[in-house]
């Protein structure tokens, strides 16, 4: 028998109409590029989109054509993101971070039909513009300077645009939303594609109270830039809850976020371990300098957050981080890491050993882990690779026939993580599998020893990496950098970890070095070091 429910599909379009209806006086802020604050609301911002669909209808866009921001966090991005979808195209952010080959591999293999660009990153499309061929560039004016000839302008096509111009989309639940290719550092970016569904039931994720608890009350400001994993699905879920938005637009050091979180009242933020790092620094620094007091949750993920950082930030300034997993492959919230009233009961120095880990896997996102022997057992110990499964994860890269193994017969997707799950279902991510260390046959966690070296009161960052060792085949080796005024020895440093680690796990090898090269997204990039050090041998 079949059940009596409504086949309502689940697309972008409701979300917006949601805010537009419900929520139309909040307000959407954003820090434009010479530091002013821009203002606006949700019924702006929703008559706004419709009459970018509009404009681009007329310039030729039509269903599923990708359509390619190369834009900051900010009012406009927020537009582009509804826009696009809500005319039936895909929203295909474009990551600035990454090298001109890269960007025009990406374009050219998405084969994007329109690029909207900031003015102020003009200079980096000149880099590529050469080797890709959209067939309209539209330019997010910074108000100063003439836009270089052939290049429309973004503010301009809205106030020519009318309202309607365009068939809004009404269509399968399942069709392409917004694309977003991986950032790894091997082989070449791999697309993937979000569906409406996908979106609609990650936004729904995310304001679980047990995620991140997102409500119209909150006052969200993602630091994670709109073109890593859609700024991790915030202005999705944000526009759905209706709650306030703040954009720092390029303005992402640590002076000018907190001074935002300050003046915006903000609740919550989101960044890589980098942001928090740096922003834990000022604060320590600048003991009472900022009133955070509205800060209700510090999302991180991306990279491993250290212990030292979460309890830190808990201990020194009453903040509260919440650490979360994911991937660009799996839009991107896998776990995220609440303690459960089980564990809320026991030692504080246990609770952050807890809130070190990647948490619980999030309602319909199943786990399991894997190695050579089969699926592991759930004992906090085997380590295996890291498989997953769920509405919001990818079955497939777009257009790549060849997806290395990535996705399994039976309908998992293999993370390439490293990891081992407790009884309770915490998860532990140990290392990506290209990065893990390999010592006598034994598996040496680079990312559990970064989260220690950093636990040290010199060490701002610390970077593991395996060096070629005759008799081990592997070893591992750090690159620390020391906080400003600070020293170690490497000596202090391996006497801080022998009652931490297992005697094997100590590093042979440390480098101090001026900073760790970091990949597109912030995180370390361990290649760079591998080569950086190549000479080292154990
Ligand atoms: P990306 O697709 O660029 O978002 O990168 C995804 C990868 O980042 C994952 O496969 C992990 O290796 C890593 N990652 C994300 N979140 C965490 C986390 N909380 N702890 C450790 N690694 C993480």
């Amino acid at each position: 028998m079949k059940g009596l429910m409504m086949d309502f599909a689940l697309t972008v379009p409701v979300l917006l109409r949601r805010a537009e209806t419900l929520f139309g006086n909040k307000e959407i802020v954003t820090r434009l590029p010479d530091k002013s604050i821009h203002r606006c609301n949700y019924r702006e911002m929703a008559a706004r989109s419709r009459r970018l669909s509009s404009a681009l209808h007329k310039l030729g866009v039509s269903s599923g054509d990708r359509v390619a921001t190369l834009c900051w966090n900010h009012y406009q991005h927020l537009e582009m993101y509804f826009a696009i979808p809500c005319m039936g195209a895909v929203l295909h952010t474009l990551n600035l971070r990454l090298s001109p080959e890269d960007l025009a591999y990406i374009v050219n293999h998405a084969n994007d039909k329109v690029i909207i660009v900031d003015q102020v990153l003009l200079p980096l499309l000149d880099k590529f513009k050469e080797r890709i061929k959209p067939e309209q560039i539209i330019v997010v004016p910074n108000g100063t300077t003439p836009l270089p000839q052939g290049m429309l302008n973004y503010e301009a096509l809205l106030a020519e645009a009318g309202p309607s111009g365009f068939t809004p989309f009404e269509g399968d639940e399942n069709t392409a939303a917004a694309m977003c290719y991986t950032s790894g550092t091997t082989g070449q970016p791999k697309g993937v594609l979000y569906s409406h569904r996908s979106i609609v039931l990650h936004s729904m994720l995310s304001s679980f109270s047990d995620a991140l608890a997102i409500s119209e009350a909150d006052i969200v400001l993602p630091v994670v830039p709109m073109f890593h994993v859609n700024a991790w699905g915030l202005p999705f879920t944000c526009t759905m809850a209706g709650c306030t938005l703040v954009f720092p637009g390029p303005h992402l050091d640590p002076p000018s976020l907190l001074e935002l979180y300050e003046k915006e009242q903000v609740t919550v933020s989101a960044g890589v371990p980098t942001i928090w790092l740096g922003i834990l620094g000022i604060l320590d620094a600048n003991p009472g300098k900022y009133n955070l007091k509205s800060i209700r949750c510090m999302l991180v993920g991306g990279s491993a957050a250290p212990r030292s950082m979460i309890a830190g930030f808990q201990e020194r300034h009453g903040l509260r981080i919440l650490h979360a997993w994911g991937m660009t492959e799996t839009s991107p919230l896998g776990s995220v890491c609440g303690l459960t009233s089980e564990i809320r009961k026991k030692a504080t120095d246990l609770q952050y050993d807890y809130r070190a880990k990647q948490g619980l896997a999030a309602p319909f996102v199943e786990m399991r882990i894997r190695n050579e022997e089969g699926i592991a057992p759930w004992d906090g110990k085997t380590m295996g690779e890291l498989e997953v499964r769920g509405p919001w994860i990818a079955k497939a890269y777009y257009n790549t026939p060849d997806d290395d193994g990535k996705f399994t017969k039976d309908g998992w997707f293999r993370t390439g993580d490293i990891a081992s799950i407790e009884s309770n279902g915490y998860i532990e991510i140990k290392d990506r599998s290209k990065d893990v260390i390999k010592s006598g046959g034994e598996w040496i966690s680079s990312v559990q020893l970064e989260g220690m070296l950093m636990g040290h009161p010199s060490v701002a960052e610390a970077a593991v990496f395996a060096i070629p060792s005759e008799k081990w085949m592997e070893r591992p080796m750090a690159a620390i950098v020391l906080k400003e005024g600070k020293a170690v020895t490497k000596e202090e440093l391996t006497r801080f970890l022998e009652p931490l680690v297992a005697r094997f796990w100590l590093p042979d090898a440390y480098e101090f070095v001026k900073e760790i090269p970091k990949t597109s997204v912030g995180k370390f990039k361990k290649s760079a070091l591998r080569e950086m050090f190549k000479e080292y041998k154990a």
